[in-house]
């Protein structure tokens, strides 16, 4: 089983040097979940010599374009394709509803002589809270992170949890720093893919380099991180974490 990540950049990649934080987990079959499909997906994945062709399954974990912008190119691609089934899409069941009336009907309501809706395209998997999904014998948990409180609502993204060949794994996706909610998870992962947004000026969504920089030594020792902005970075090993992860590159759980 491994992860690859097609691109570890943040929303605002600005040419192919880095792509959106999308990953790839593949098992030792080939099978693939992806996980995001954010509009920068059909580039990231070509780059890797993959299509659409190659993905069956994905995971989205909330709904800003770095996410889920891809799914139009996903869905039409496949559904136009009469080679190819209906991907799977998991996701929490909140997001279901807004991904269709909020993101994806403005350009996919509408076919020839009929109208579409979500399951015209995706064989739909909604994740409820403190429910787990399966995908190829792999169990992935849901955790609900703070992404942006609007003054009177969250905006949560859905992290994942889980554990292939006793490797305990955490990917946070989009998270404000919040050692508090999290501490529980950064205590029990093995490795840590950590938000981190390197502008500097703070966005308040994403967990700043500076914030993390707090987190005690042993957590940073096992923290990957990943959707950072494109420019200088600092030097993350110097300062104890793993580092930061790539375009490309490829972690193996064993
Ligand atoms: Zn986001
Ligand atoms: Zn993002």
């Amino acid at each position: 089983m491994k992860l690859i990540f097609l691109g570890s950049g943040s929303a605002f990649t600005v040419n192919s040097s880095n792509y959106h934080s999308n990953m790839l987990l593949i098992d030792d079959t080939g099978a693939k979940l992806l996980i995001d499909c954010g509009s920068d997906a059909r580039l990231s994945l070509a780059e890797l010599g993959f299509t659409y062709k190659d993905i069956h399954d994905v995971y989205v974990s909330h709904l800003h374009a770095d996410h889920v912008g891809g799914l139009e190119w996903l869905g039409f691609s496949s559904y136009f394709d009469p080679d190819c089934e209906k991907p799977n899409l998991y996701l929490h069941h909140s997001l279901e509803t807004p991904l269709w009336e909020n993101v994806l009907s403005g350009g996919m309501s509408s076919l020839q002589s009929h109208m579409a809706d979500l399951s015209t395209y995706f064989k739909i998997h909604t994740i409820h809270d403190n429910e787990a999904f399966f995908w190829n014998k792999v169990r992935l948990q849901t955790v609900q992170t703070l992404h942006v409180m609007n003054g009177f609502k969250i905006l949560p993204s859905f992290g994942l949890v889980f554990t292939v060949n006793d490797t305990k794994v955490f990917i946070t996706t989009d998270t404000q720093f919040s050692p508090t909610q999290l501490g529980d998870f950064y205590e029990w992962a093995d490795i840590i893919f950590q938000d981190c947004e390197t502008a500097n000026t703070m966005s308040g969504v994403h967990a700043n380099y500076t914030e993390l920089l707090t987190l005690t030594p042993e957590i940073r020792r096992k923290m990957w991180l990943y959707h950072y902005n494109p420019g200088p970075l600092p030097n993350a090993k110097k300062d104890g974490f793993c580092g930061f992860v790539v375009k490309g590159q490829v972690f193996g759980f064993g």
